[in-house]
């Protein structure tokens, strides 16, 4: 579903990523763990274009998004994106946050737009709240209104940055719930994140950043359970 080659990014003399090449296959979940700094956010970010790499190439569904002539708002569409931050419109409802997209961007009806929101609200456990605004939420409604909002677009795939690091420890196990269900329903899912239980329980494969690189990937037991890796030994003695 989506293909990185050779992807290297730079702030001015940052050179943040430093070649990384890997794959997410259709219906996979792919959790990305590493120290702060090592280019997570930045991978997440190139992968839907919110940067701009300064060499390689990302594929979404064989189409090269990088390209000058692809139609990157058609390519974007295809991809939803949850951040720590949860970035609700806070003059909007709940309901209005997961339509306004539906029907600017897809010019669905508001009809359409709404039967979806309520659906994908009633996926989050929120079917309670349409009609609340986002600083009548706490945290974890919050975030798990920006899914919800995300879903509503029918994205291929799905990224998280660190979804439950802004949210105070009794949250966070309800938005780790959501994406549980999410990947049971078959959602393909690229997730940065410092939960390790969860990595373990859900990603079908971990991948261990360090200094812009991939250092290691594979399943949850070998890259968490039984690192090969001098480098990824340490970070996880710090977390686990
Ligand atoms: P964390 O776990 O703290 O979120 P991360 O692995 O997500 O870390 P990135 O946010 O990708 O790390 O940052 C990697 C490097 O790129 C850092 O040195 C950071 O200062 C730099 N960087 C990221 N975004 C920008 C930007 N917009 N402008 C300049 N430098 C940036
Ligand atoms: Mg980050």
């Amino acid at each position: 579903l989506v293909e990185i080659k050779n992807l290297h990014k730079s702030f001015g003399s940052n050179h943040v990523l430093r070649g990384i090449d890997f794959t997410v296959e259709q219906g996979e979940v792919v959790c990305i763990i590493g120290p702060s700094g090592s280019g997570k956010s930045t991978l997440l970010r190139c992968a839907n274009l919110l940067e701009v790499p300064q060499e390689g190439q990302v594929f979404v569904r064989g189409e090269d998004i990088t390209d000058r002539d692809c139609h990157l708002d058609a390519a974007r569409q295809q991809i939803g994106m949850v951040f720590q931050q949860f970035n609700l419109f806070p003059h909007l409802s709940v309901l209005a946050n997961c339509t306004i997209a539906q029907t600017t961007v897809l010019k669905r009806s508001k009809a359409e737009a709404e039967k979806v929101a309520r659906a994908n609200l009633d996926r989050v456990g929120l079917n309670d709240k349409v009609t609340a605004y986002p600083m009548q939420l706490s945290g974890g409604q919050q975030q798990r209104v920006a899914i919800a909002r995300a879903l509503s677009m029918d994205p291929a795939l799905m990224l998280f940055d660190e979804p439950t690091s802004a949210l105070d420890p009794e949250l966070v196990g309800d938005v780790l719930t959501v994406m549980r269900k999410l990947a049971l329903d078959g959602m393909t899912m690229l997730v940065v994140t410092h939960e390790m239980a969860f990595a373990r329980e859900v990603a079908d494969r971990v991948v261990f950043m360090d200094g812009g690189v991939i250092v290691e990937q594979g399943p949850p037991s070998e890259v968490i359970g039984n690192p090969k890796e001098e480098r990824t030994r340490t970070f996880l003695r710090r977390v686990l």
